[in-house]
């Protein structure tokens, strides 16, 4: 009849087979060519696993198949897990795959940029770059919901790549316009670092913008360096080489490891906002955020704490020698146009 049943022999994850199932569904979105005509089928999955879901083949078809008598009652074209939990979690992924895919293509995906202001002049010296996905209905979907999808499907390193494009192009139409030369920093991912290529990225991001690599700044989080000791390391070098600043982001986070502070060819630190969260009542925290900033003085390292959201807490770690501060108290993260009314109405 109309049913197939597929077995999945080599699937490693539900979330390989997942990403399977929706391609499966992807490939029927277009129309099927009939003679002259074009046929839309639609197709729903129902899918049940083994050892799990059943023990035996008959009871896995018939998991199986109550799957998919659940898609189709759903409204079909679209595929449901038996077991529920699986499926609430990957039904939401799928969808956000889907969408991301989507935004990407139609190019939607947008940065806003965040300043770091020097608490001792009141002046912006430099924006972070972060990325942002509009739902169209004024709001975004958070980064901490898109990027670990983006990252386990591949999407990131195009994603990756626009991003370091993205901001180049900007930083050298501020450089060139009223708003003069403003260092922007730029997030790279473990997955960028281990799957991309981030230093051709990084050339050609430069190169099509014309941007000084000096008002380049990229920031690798303290993790990814653990996991790609190597690759981290001569991709620092190469990048200051080129004249490009390259921070650790959200540092004490990770396993903090003395050793890279030693080995590495580094510009700076961002300390991690769960430092700041709980200033200035916790004396722990103070106590970490001051031996941080005075260590990486003496190493002769720039630092910028993370995550100032109140007058309290910037007073906490006021005069430990920090040099920038970045959070809420100064400005959330903006839209280009934003951004530049704020230097000029606030003269940053
Ligand atoms: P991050 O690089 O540590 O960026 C700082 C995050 O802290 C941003 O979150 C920013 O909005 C938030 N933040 C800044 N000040 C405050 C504050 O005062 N209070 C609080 N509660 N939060 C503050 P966001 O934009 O959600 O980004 C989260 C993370 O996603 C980033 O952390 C970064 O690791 C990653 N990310 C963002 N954009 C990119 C990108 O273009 N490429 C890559 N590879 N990663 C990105
Ligand atoms: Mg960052
Ligand atoms: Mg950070």
């Amino acid at each position: 009849g109309n049913t197939f049943a597929l077995v999945v022999a080599d699937a490693t994850t539900p979330a390989s087979l997942a990403t399977l199932a929706d391609r499966i569904l992807a490939s029927f979105r277009e129309p099927l060519e009939y003679g002259t005509q074009g046929l839309v089928v639609g197709v729903s999955l129902g899918l049940a696993l083994a050892p799990g879901d059943a023990d035996g083949a008959e009871e896995l078809l018939d998991k199986a198949s109550q799957a998919l008598r659940k898609a189709k009652a759903d409204g079909g074209s679209r595929c449901v897990f038996y077991n529920k939990e699986l499926h609430n979690r990957f039904a939401r992924r799928i969808l956000l795959e889907n969408g991301l895919r989507r935004a990407i293509q139609e190019r939607r995906m947008t940065l806003h940029y965040q300043p770091l202001v020097n608490p001792e002049t009141n002046r912006v010296q430099a924006v972070e770059a972060l990325l942002r996905w509009p739902t169209g209905k004024g709001t975004f979907v958070p980064p901490a919901d898109f990027l670990p999808v983006a990252e386990e499907t591949g999407l990131m390193i195009p994603l990756g790549e626009w991003v370091f494009q993205e901001a180049c192009a900007q930083a050298a139409r501020w450089a060139s316009g009223p708003v003069g030369p403003l260092p922007v920093s730029v997030n790279l991912s473990g997955t960028e670092l281990r799957h991309g290529q981030p230093l051709r990225t990084i050339r050609e991001a430069l190169a099509s913008s014309g941007l000084s690599p000096e008002l380049l700044v990229v920031e690798i989080c303290e993790n990814a360096l653990l996991e790609e000791r190597e690759a981290a390391e001569s991709l620092f070098r190469e990048l200051r080489a080129l004249g490009v600043k390259v921070f650790i982001d959200d540092f004490g986070t990770g396993y903090s490891s003395l050793a890279y502070l030693r080995d590495f060819s580094l510009d700076g630190l961002k300390v991690d906002k769960s430092f700041v969260t709980r200033l200035p009542q916790d004396s722990r925290d103070l106590a970490l955020v001051s031996a941080i900033l005075e260590m990486a003085r003496a190493l002769g390292l720039e630092t910028v704490v993370e995550g100032i959201e109140t007058p309290e807490q910037r007073q906490a770690v006021q005069g430990v020698g920090y040099t920038c501060i970045q959070g809420f108290l100064y400005s959330r993260p903006q839209a280009p146009l934003q951004l530049e009314a704020l230097l000029k109405a606030k003269n940053f």
